[in-house]
């Protein structure tokens, strides 16, 4: 018998080619009168589209978003807020931008819509991700989740293709760690395997034809699927570790979750055997890992935590702060074997998929019993 938890989501998604055009009636539907655009720099263009089509209902645009939701960034956004006397924010762009939606309604109340225009799924988690100083919080909160996410493939065609690519495999990321997740929930489960589906069926196309809509269409699917996955499951030792290798070396998020995703999936492989098979069969492989190691390679994307910028005498330091916390993840998690880890993701070798082989395996088929599962975005 399965013995599961779910946790159903209330967001509205509207899903298609044109979609922005419904963006007025929906912030209308929320009651909003009084729209505050928010966008990284570069997608101000973007916004601007977004902010005309709003006519007298769009108040202003903060279009100062950066990655890993600063507060000091925050402060400003809500400050501008306050003096345009916004009533709703609509973040426009991918997780940067949604992050600062999230981190503005977590403060203020106001409702949120947002335009997501990349693959990491933000907008369909209640996950804030905050950094003060040089230190990155993460807390799963259900006021922040987005009330309308308006998906757009239009607005994904401009997206670069090598962005597209470690994007794409950032919310491939979240689906694998949806398939072995503590909760054992089926819908997500059924979702992540969706989703996968989806993503290795379009981003080699993506790659080659970053302005083919119905590929984008695609890809596009698998990481709304992907992004609830994020959003309804707790996620496990990939997401802890991309979260200190950011957090620590301040590591690019989306080429992180790229190059670890086929190492981690190694690590579990042997206490997580129903969700390697259901990885394989989306890659049309027989072996998760090195089959998630060559997808990434085909495609161009980073294989190598050097490459990054991090320096091979952070490895010791990332090991220890991986094993630090407690979080669950289907195999305990071991300094040893996350040194071995690390290392083979540093330098970019093939993960390790065989016993002997670098990870030592003292682990067990049982659940590792200690906090919930991470929720680290
Ligand atoms: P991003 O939002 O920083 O975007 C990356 C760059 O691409 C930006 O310069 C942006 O302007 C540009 N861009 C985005 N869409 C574009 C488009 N369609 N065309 C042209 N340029 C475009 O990157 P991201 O990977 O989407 O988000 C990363 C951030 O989101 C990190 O801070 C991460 O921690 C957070 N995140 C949070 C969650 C969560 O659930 N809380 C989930 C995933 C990611």
């Amino acid at each position: 018998m399965k013995t599961f938890v779910h946790r159903g989501q209330i967001t509205k998604v509207i899903f298609g080619s044109g979609t922005r055009s419904r963006i007025p009636e929906e912030a209308a539907a929320l009651g909003c009168r009084r729209v505050l655009v928010l966008c990284t720099p570069g997608q101000a263009g973007q916004a601007a589209e977004v902010h005309d089509a709003l006519g007298t209902a769009a108040v202003g645009t903060f279009a100062e978003a950066v990655p890993n939701t600063p507060v000091d960034v925050t402060e400003k956004a809500v400050a501008y807020a306050g003096t345009v006397q916004a009533d709703c924010v609509l973040a426009v762009g991918g997780g940067s931008a949604i992050g600062l939606g999230k981190a503005i309604a977590l403060r203020t109340g106001l409702p949120q819509l947002a335009l997501p225009t990349t693959y990491a799924g933000s907008e369909m988690t209640p996950i804030l991700g905050e950094t003060e100083g040089r230190r990155k919080t993460t807390r799963r909160l259900p006021e922040v989740l987005p009330r309308t996410v308006v998906y757009d493939v239009d607005l994904t065609l401009t997206f670069p293709a090598a962005a597209s690519v470690v994007s794409g495999i950032n919310a491939m990321a979240h689906a694998v760690e949806a398939l072995y997740a503590r909760d054992q929930d089926p819908l997500a489960f059924l979702m992540a395997g969706e989703a996968l589906d989806s993503l290795t069926r379009s981003l080699p196309v993506v790659a080659q034809r970053p302005r083919g809509g119905e590929a984008r269409a695609d890809a596009l699917y698998g990481a709304w699927l992907a992004g609830t996955c994020l959003g309804t499951v707790g996620m496990a030792l990939h997401h802890k570790v991309c979260h200190v290798l950011g957090g620590t070396f301040g590591l690019p998020h989306a080429e992180t979750h790229a190059v670890v995703l086929p190492h981690v999936a190694a690590y579990n492989a042997p206490a997580a055997p129903e969700a390697m098979t259901r990885i394989a069969k989306a890659l049309s492989v027989a072996d998760a890992a090195s089959g998630l190691f060559d997808f990434a390679g085909r495609l161009g994307a980073p294989r190598a935590l050097r490459d990054l910028g991090m320096p091979e005498s952070g490895i010791e330091r990332a090991a220890e702060l991986i094993v630090r916390d407690g979080y669950w993840n289907p195999r305990p998690v071991e300094r040893t074997a996350v040194h071995a880890l690390l290392a083979r993701a540093w330098a970019g070798r093939q993960p390790c998929t065989s016993p002997g082989d670098g990870h030592p395996r003292t682990e067990s088929a049982a659940p590792h019993p200690t906090t919930t599962g991470a929720h680290h975005a």
